[in-house]
C-alpha cells in the first residue's frame, strides 16, 4: 500500500476508535480521537522507513519491531498508541499488495494472503476502507461484547 492509503486508514481507523470507545459523539468521542489519531497516523507512516533504511517490507516490517513499539507505552509511558499505526500498517500492507512483509524478520521470507490486490489497483481505495472497516468491527466487539480480552487491549489503548 502507498502512504496515502496508508494516512487514510489511520485517520478512517483513528475516527472509528474514537467512536467505539466514547459513542456518545461529543466532547469525549473528539478527545480521544484527537488523543490516538497523530500517533496513529505516525505509527502508519513509520514501517516504510525501510525503503531508505534496510531493506523495504522486511527491516521495519515484522512482528519483533511491533513488539518494541507495543512495550513503549508500559516501559516508557510514552509513544502511545503508535502501535497501532504499526500493527494496522502490516495488515494493509498483507491484504492490499500483492506482495508480503517478512513478518519474522530477520528470516527473509514474505508472508501474504493470496487475495491482495495490487497497490496501483482502482480497488486499492476500497480495500483500504473495507480494511479499516473490519478493524473497527473487530474492536468493537471485542469492546461492547466484554469479551476476556477487552482488559489487555483496553489497558494498552488506554482509552477506557
Ligand atoms: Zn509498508
Amino acid at each position: 500500500m502507498n502512504k496515502e492509503g496508508h494516512v487514510l486508514n489511520a485517520v478512517l481507523l483513528s475516527i472509528g476508535l474514537g467512536y467505539v470507545f466514547h459513542p456518545s459523539g461529543d466532547v469525549p468521542t473528539f478527545r480521544a480521537i484527537a488523543e490516538i489519531s497523530v500517533p496513529v497516523v505516525l505509527g502508519a507512516l513509520f514501517p516504510d522507513v525501510d525503503t531508505a533504511f534496510g531493506k523495504h517490507r522486511k527491516t521495519l516490517h515484522n512482528l519483533p519491531v511491533l513488539a518494541v513499539i507495543y512495550a513503549y507505552p508500559v516501559f516508557f509511558d510514552n509513544l502511545h498508541f503508535v502501535w497501532i499505526g504499526v500493527a494496522t500498517h502490516y495488515v494493509l500492507d498483507v491484504l492490499g499488495s500483492k506482495r508480503g512483509i517478512a513478518l519474522f524478520y530477520p528470516y527473509e521470507k514474505e508472508y501474504n494472503l493470496p487475495f491482495g490486490v495490487p497497490v496501483s489497483s482502482k480497488w486499492a481505495t476500497g480495500v483500504t476502507v473495507a480494511v479499516t472497516a473490519v478493524e473497527i468491527a473487530l474492536v468493537a466487539v471485542v469492546v461492547h461484547f466484554d469479551l476476556p480480552i477487552q482488559d489487555l487491549s483496553a489497558s494498552v489503548a488506554g482509552l477506557i
